[in-house]
């Protein structure tokens, strides 16, 4: 059992902050990330909103915080899932796929992920032509038909980014219109190549060994017909990364975010969460990056000074 001050599962934004403000207070600090250091900010193909960069790809950016992260001299355990968390008492524990942790605070940054649209053939081809992230595999759809599914803020930016790569796209929603911020609506409606169906669902996605085609059906005739393409990009929001945590007693919104106050305290002692996995409204680098700050803060302020514990 490996013994620190603070936990920190998830190496995105928000746990990133945590491990830098964590470390430089002196704390002993880990973080446990399923997957490389970096997070959802990688995801984004340009970030143009976070102060100081006015242009940054997002996987630039999280580059450099974890970069920045791993110079402070926070523990990285990488390609580690927290599979189980025993958060009551004193003394907390971590589980993961490779060891089991102890500290005496905790900060949930894990994130989101993507939903699903639910549509016959959508598991099947996952890696095979369904995609969940435009940057990460928009390359391997250049010169070819791909389609987009939804009608928010990521399905506008992706349909931006690929419209860039892939020689059509479709963008597929099933209301009749946008749900995301005016910029993107007036660039994606300037896009030669992009097409856009609107009250339309997504029936079956079929292929053979990858995708050739997407079953559509118009909500409001029932008219259903094929569009053949060779990608789908599904963009119809997230789900917080809570589960774990919820059966550890940690208590969730209806949606399953984590509720935490204005000091990103949740309901057990010591125990913080920042960024997309909290009920928090804005979902974004900035807002993750204050949250883990404060949720480390705070948690020093747990670990260090006892009678900080009753001042709140
Ligand atoms: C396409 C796209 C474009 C975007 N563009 C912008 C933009 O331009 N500007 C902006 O401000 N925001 C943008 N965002 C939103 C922004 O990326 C997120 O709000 C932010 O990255 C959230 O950070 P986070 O640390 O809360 O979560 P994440 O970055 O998702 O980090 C959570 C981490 O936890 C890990 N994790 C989850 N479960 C476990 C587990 N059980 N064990 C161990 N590790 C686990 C995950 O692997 C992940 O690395 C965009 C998002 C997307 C998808």
């Amino acid at each position: 059992m490996e013994t620190y001050d603070l936990i920190i599962i998830g190496a995105g934004a928000a746990g990133l902050s945590a491990g830098i403000y964590a470390a430089r207070s002196g704390l002993k600090t880990v973080i446990i990330e399923e997957k490389l250091a970096g997070g959802t900010t990688a995801d984004a193909p340009t970030v143009e909103n976070y102060p100081g960069f006015a242009t940054i790809s997002g996987a630039e950016l999280a580059e450099k915080m974890t970069a920045h992260c791993r110079k402070t001299g926070v523990v990285f355990r990488e390609l580690e899932t927290v599979t189980a968390l025993n958060l009551q008492g004193e003394k907390k524990t971590v589980k993961t796929t490779h060891a089991e942790y102890e500290a005496t605070a905790v900060v949930i940054a894990t994130g989101s992920h993507y939903r699903e649209i639910g549509a016959k053939g959508e598991k099947e081809f996952r890696g095979k032509g369904v995609s969940y992230c435009g940057v990460c595999d928009g390359p391997l759809f250049k010169g070819k038909n791909v389609m987009v599914v939804g009608g928010g803020n990521s399905a506008a930016i992706t349909t931006l980014y690929l419209s860039g790569l892939a020689a059509n796209v479709t963008l597929v929603h099933r209301r009749e219109a946008f749900r995301c911020e005016e910029a993107y609506v007036k660039d994606v409606q300037t896009k030669q190549n992009v097409q856009i169906i609107w009250n339309t669902e997504i029936k079956e996605i079929k292929g053979d060994k990858v995708v050739n085609t997407v079953l559509i059906q118009d909500s409001k005739t029932g008219e259903t017909r094929e569009i053949p393409v060779n990608g789908v990009f599904v963009q119809v929001g997230e789900a917080p990364n809570s589960q774990t945590a919820k059966d550890s007693g940690i208590e969730t919104d209806e949606h399953g975010y984590i509720k935490t106050d204005l000091y990103q305290r949740t309901n057990i002692p010591g125990v913080y969460a920042a960024g997309d996995v909290t009920n928090q409204p804005v979902k974004q680098v900035g807002t993750a990056v204050g949250q883990g700050i404060t949720a480390a803060l705070e948690a020093y302020g747990y670990i260090r000074r006892p009678y900080y514990r009753q001042q709140r």
